[in-house]
């Protein structure tokens, strides 16, 4: 019964999705604990692309609970259409979903404010879902819960608050301020299908685990774009580490048994921020193309550059990580050398750590690896892997300090090579 949490090493985009598909054959309970729309999981099963927003991966799994831990916003539109989507295609037969009382509602001012924002001077490369924006309401405690949803009186009162509240701001920014009326017809006809999903999972969770059920802890975005540890401001509003699980789900740090780091055999960023590894060549736009590395949510071109060891050093830091899973190692295939980021030259001292708040004057000090030619896309044992594909692999364990479980060599479930199982004792 052992609870395993996955947790993005990097800028977001790891791969998580696939590997919390491939580790729910061991889990029972699957649990998203932070973020909102702004994730999206691209899955592959039996040839079929999947995106999930917010409801975790695990769905995939017949007999699954998957929970939507109070660490989220929400939104309900979004909700309603991925079990749509879900249903459709016999996903949801045999499954058990559950909403968090406490989770919050993002909303359409929400998304407004993100899309005026964004539009605006001071944009940070947001999804424009709404995250931030509904985050800010939930730290200034007017923000609309689930469990509001059941009580129609106190929701239209609270609706008036908030839009009141956004008000000055969305006119500051040009924009059109909302009706509350009109929001809350909306969310009255979404709360029938919602409110029957929703519990108080925290306690959920702890009496699943009483009945000896495995957990997985399905993080989203990732280590370096966490509100606490990340490139702040370029940072998402919520906490995507480890200490994120912990909160966002109701979980005590003492029942995690394991954490698994997910990073990608190279880089990639989305939005405005610091990225000192950046590509800015054909290697980048090889990564890029070969990767397929354009946002699930949004659809724009990531950033590409090689993998950065101090970041990921603290991100095995600051989560405590036993172990990584190496994704994507099959894209640099045919590159003729492979780089790693070993140390950061910053103001003319070396870093192995990297420091968040001076990452934006960051010369990256690199050491240059052998590419290969030869397809990695079958392999299922590091012995299967071409030796200097092998090699990197070996190398980023050392250099990151860190064991690899799990490397990934291509996007469907079967393309991995598993070292080690979180889940089974070692
Ligand atoms: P997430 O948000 O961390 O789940 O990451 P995304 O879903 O945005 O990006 C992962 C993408 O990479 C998806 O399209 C996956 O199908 C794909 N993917 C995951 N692992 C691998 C891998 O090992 N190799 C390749 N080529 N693609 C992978």
């Amino acid at each position: 019964m052992p609870v395993v949490a996955i947790i993005g090493a990097q800028w977001g985009d790891e791969g998580k999705g696939k590997v919390v598909d491939l580790y729910t054959e061991f889990a029972q309970v699957v649990v998203r604990f932070g973020g909102g729309s702004n994730a999206g999981h691209t899955l592959v099963v039996d040839g079929e692309k999947l995106t999930l927003r917010v409801i975790p991966s695990g769905i995939l799994r017949r007999g699954t609970l998957c929970v939507l831990g109070q660490g989220m916003v929400i939104d309900p539109e979004v909700l309603l259409g991925e079990m749509d989507t879900l249903a459709g295609k016999g996903h949801l037969e045999g499954r058990s979903l559950a909403v968090s009382r406490h989770a919050h509602v993002v909303l359409p001012y929400h998304q407004l404010v993100d899309e005026l924002r964004e539009s605006g001077p001071g944009a940070i490369g947001t999804t424009k879902k709404g995250i931030g924006p509904a985050y800010e309401d939930k730290a200034a405690r007017r923000g609309i819960r689930f469990v509001d949803l059941a009580d129609r009186p106190l929701l239209r009162a609270k609706l008036e608050r908030a839009t009141a509240a956004w008000k000055p701001t969305i006119e500051s920014l040009g924009g059109e301020p909302p009706e509350p009326a009109a929001i809350f017809e909306t969310l009255a006809a979404q709360a029938e299908k919602i409110v029957p999903l929703l519990a108080d999972t925290a306690a959920l969770l702890h009496d699943e685990l009483a009945r000896g059920r495995s957990l997985l802890l399905e993080g989203a975005q990732g280590t370096l774009l966490d509100l606490d540890h990340g490139t702040y401001p370029f940072v998402t509003s919520s906490s995507c580490t480890v200490g994120g699980a912990i909160t966002g789900s109701g979980l005590s740090p003492r029942r995690i048994d394991r954490v698994i780091g997910i990073t990608k055999a190279y880089a990639t960023r989305v939005g405005a921020g610091p990225f000192p590894t950046e590509l800015g060549d054909e290697a980048g736009n090889h990564l890029r193309r070969v990767g397929g590395e354009y946002g699930s949510v949004t659809g724009r071109p990531r950033r590409c550059g090689w993998l950065d060891l101090p970041a990921l050093r603290r991100a095995v830091l600051l989560n405590g990580f036993d172990g990584l899973a190496l994704t994507k190692l099959d894209v640099l295939t045919g590159m003729p050398e492979v780089k790693a980021c070993v140390a950061y030259e910053i103001d003319g001292r070396r870093h192995e750590l990297c420091p968040t708040d001076a990452i934006d004057r960051a010369v990256p000090i690199y050491e240059t690896f052998p590419g290969w030619t030869e397809p990695t896309d079958g392999a299922r044992t590091l012995a299967d892997l071409p030796a200097p594909a092998r090699r990197y692999v070996e190398s980023v364990e050392s250099l990151a300090g860190c064991p690899v479980v799990l490397v990934g060599v291509g996007p469907a479930r079967e393309q991995t090579i598993v070292l080690s199982n979180p889940f089974r004792r070692q």
